[in-house]
């Protein structure tokens, strides 16, 4: 019984760490080229370069993060459902 107890608090611990992430920080470092916005690629000589533009990211390396994408998407519905005067 208590470890089940422990399992939900864990599991709330971690969503409202989560949360807490989204709200202060809504964008995360892209996944795909780890922040840089684009990639990396080496001339003939064994130099890097700077490679392609992200196509993921925009070239911007952000990306909203899943959390903050729904709440967003919860907002402007909840906003369109309730601005009727
Ligand atoms: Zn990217």
């Amino acid at each position: 019984m208590s470890l089940a107890l422990l399992a939900i608090t864990l599991m709330l611990g971690a969503t409202l760490c989560y949360v807490a992430v989204c709200a202060a920080s809504p964008f995360g470092n892209c996944r795909k080229c780890r922040g840089m916005g684009h990639a990396l690629k080496h001339d003939r000589k064994g130099r890097l370069k700077r490679g392609k533009d992200c196509r993921r990211c925009h070239a911007t390396g952000k990306r909203i993060r899943v959390g903050r994408w729904l709440y967003n998407r919860w907002a402007r519905i909840f906003r369109a459902g309730t601005d009727t005067p």
